[in-house]
């Protein structure tokens, strides 16, 4: 099969989620019923693929379009150590605080065969007033201090809570205690791995009524202690025409753009595109076509695609492999 590149869009596979709620709606996705917190956009795991939404390959996932095309169109990079598409893109609602966890690293001996580590970054799209998350540790927090509070019953004591307002991003390298809190829609970019450590979950129970899993030993052997949880910004000063890097990470470099009017892109031959539009309308252009584009479509434009241009009143992420 001879399929000439082109900027592909999806269909998200949906998650519920005892956190989840109906703001995905906003976006003009048919969600299944339920508490719906993730909608898994650019996926090609085990636990969700998404499908391809237009043009040569529509109703085909992801995992195909690798198998069919390979590193031509996702970059010499491009397939990851597990053989799948690097990256995981997601957008989530968080109606409700989601569990206290962390994330390892891919050098953790205990992470399931064929998965890898998990650094990602938030983004956050909308969030209520006086929302918040968690994010890392409190100063002289150690190994010992947290075991001890969650012994005690006080671990949310040892967390740092930090305001999140819309424009707000959070890098999250493997190793940092976090929870997205109630009341935030974020657009989420990580490894493409499945691998969460549990540390508290409020004492609630999950989907069929019974507590959800913790994993003390886990997440206490992968925490990062010292220094994590210094990553937040806010990304107002970004300016049309100019990407504002927001995080820099070994796996993924991921920047925030104003496009107002017509703004000409190439990708190169080492990394994919991957766009999400945060808010605005708008069309994505190139030399064989062109498809509109509004607010929480994700796109991957392909490595060989070369030369494309966005147009329109839009703000949006770009993601791509690091030069290195
Ligand atoms: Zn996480």
């Amino acid at each position: 099969m001879n399929v000439k590149p082109y900027p592909m869009k999806f269909v998200p596979a949906f998650k519920e989620r005892v956190w989840g709620g109906r703001a995905l709606e906003r976006f003009g996705w048919r969600l299944p019923e339920g508490p719906i917190g993730e909608a898994w956009v650019i996926a090609d795991h085990p636990n969700g693929v998404s499908q391809i939404a237009n043009g040569a390959f529509a109703g085909k996932g992801l995992d195909e379009v690798r198998e069919t095309c390979g590193t031509a169109w996702f970059g010499e990079k491009g397939i990851g150590r597990n053989g799948r598409f690097p990256l995981l893109v997601k957008l989530l609602d968080c109606n409700d605080d989601l569990s206290v966890q962390v994330h390892p690293d891919d050098g953790y001996e205990r992470l399931p065969p064929g998965e890898q580590g998990k650094t990602e970054m938030w983004y956050v799209l909308d969030a209520r007033p006086g929302a918040k998350i968690i994010y890392g540790l409190k100063p002289g927090i150690g190994r010992a201090e947290l075991e001890a509070a969650i012994r005690e019953g006080r671990i949310m004591d040892t967390l740092r809570a930090v305001p999140a307002r819309p424009g707000d991003t959070f890098y999250i390298p493997a190793g940092t205690v976090h929870a997205l809190c109630a009341g935030v829609l974020v657009a989420e970019i990580q490894q493409n791995s499945d691998t969460t450590y549990r540390l508290y979950d409020y004492d609630r129970p999950g989907l069929d009524g019974k507590p959800r899993e913790l994993h003390i030993e886990d997440s206490l052997n992968v925490i990062a202690y010292a220094g994590s949880g210094a990553a937040h910004k806010s990304t107002d000063g970004a300016r049309p025409g100019e990407w504002l890097e927001l995080a820099a990470s070994p796996y993924f470099v991921t920047c925030k753009g104003v496009v107002q009017g017509e703004w000409r892109l190439a990708t190169t031959p080492d990394s994919f595109d991957i766009l999400v539009v945060c808010n605005g309308e708008g069309a994505v252009r190139w030399a064989d076509g062109a498809e509109p584009v509004i607010a929480g479509d994700c796109l991957l434009v392909p490595a060989n695609l070369g030369e494309y241009a966005l147009d329109g009143h839009m703000t949006v992420l770009r993601s791509r492999l690091p030069d290195a």
